[in-house]
């Protein structure tokens, strides 16, 4: 049982459809795989349908974006009710703060001399919801600016580069009760990727655990065997299930092929078993609240 627990489509900042995503899945021999785009759930019923008629089995989330002690940490987010209204302003507050920093961030390559606009971006991001920074950076791939995503981060948009601007996050701590609110299972998405070990050190994690997180993203490329074994360790001690992921963005990113790490048959079970006691305990706290099951091949 092959399990890939975050992926991304064209929904957000992937290349593939929630379709092509599940057919990729399949022939890279995943038996389940889940859906997180960033802060949108638009992409769970095309993908849900393709799985189903694919028999392979699909996990429906999203990846939140949320920040914690002024750092930036993102939360998967599985089997929540996206039409749950209290999470979907907050969704729709980091949606807007994201399209709402696009005119700033062209305005500031602008004055680089490097003259990209909005309709451009929007020409490159297929069916995006809100336009981010990887949708720029595929932007100045097309003008022929940088040759990838990755040189675009590094020369302009990551922090501390010239057309970098922060946008809203929500806060983490109120992300966890709003996820479990809405029907969902929360876990932390690759913790100590990309220096985020600063703010997620154990201390930090063991109480978000007694805050209401359920998992820890212990398999992840951003991070190094020695972060995952250290992970591994902390998720035991703290009795989260441990998880595991390419990150899949198809084109988008590099070295996130499907299937490149995955989460284990137990760990996948711990994860359902909570999304079906979530669901359930917020069904009977709020009636509208009706989670989209996971589905096992
Ligand atoms: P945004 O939410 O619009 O600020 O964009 C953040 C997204 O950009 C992340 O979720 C990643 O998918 C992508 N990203 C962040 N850093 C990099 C990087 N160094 N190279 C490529 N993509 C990145
Ligand atoms: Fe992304
Ligand atoms: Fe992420
Ligand atoms: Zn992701």
């Amino acid at each position: 049982m092959r399990a890939d627990l975050h992926t991304h489509s064209f929904c957000s900042d992937g290349t593939d459809s929630p379709a092509a995503l599940m057919r990729a899945a399949v022939a890279a021999g995943l038996d389940v795989v889940a859906l997180t785009d960033h802060d949108v759930a638009v992409g769970w019923r095309a993908a849900g349908a393709e799985a189903g008629a694919l028999g392979l089995g699909f996990v429906p989330g999203m990846e939140i974006s949320c920040t914690l002690d002024g750092g930036g940490v993102h939360l998967l987010a599985y089997g929540v009710d996206p039409g749950h209204g209290p999470l979907q302003s907050e969704l729709r507050r980091v949606l807007d703060g994201r399209n709402e920093r696009l005119p700033a961030i062209l305005s500031r390559l602008r004055d680089l001399g490097i003259d990209v606009d909005e309709a451009a971006v929007r020409s490159v991001a297929g069916h995006a919801v809100a336009l981010g920074r990887p949708h720029v950076a595929d932007a100045l791939v097309a003008a022929g600016v940088v040759a990838d995503r990755r040189e675009a981060f590094v020369r302009y948009l990551m922090p501390g580069k010239p057309a970098f601007l922060p946008r809203y996050a929500a806060p983490l701590w109120q992300m966890l009760d709003l996820v479990a609110d809405a029907g969902g299972v929360s876990v932390l998405a690759h913790p100590w990727a990309r220096g985020s070990r600063a703010v997620l050190a154990p201390e930090a994690i063991a109480e978000l655990a007694r805050l209401g997180l359920t998992g820890l993203e212990v398999w992840h490329h951003d991070q190094t065997e020695r972060d995952s074994r250290e992970l591994l360790a902390l998720a035991r001690d703290l009795g989260q299930l441990a998880s595991g992921s390419s990150d899949y963005h198809g084109l988008g990113k590099v070295d996130h092929d499907l299937g490149r790490h995955t989460t284990p048959p137990k760990q996948l079970e711990r994860l359902l078993t909570a999304m079906d006691s979530a669901a359930t305990a917020a069904t009977s706290a709020d009636p509208n609240v009706c989670p989209m099951p996971a589905v096992l091949p």
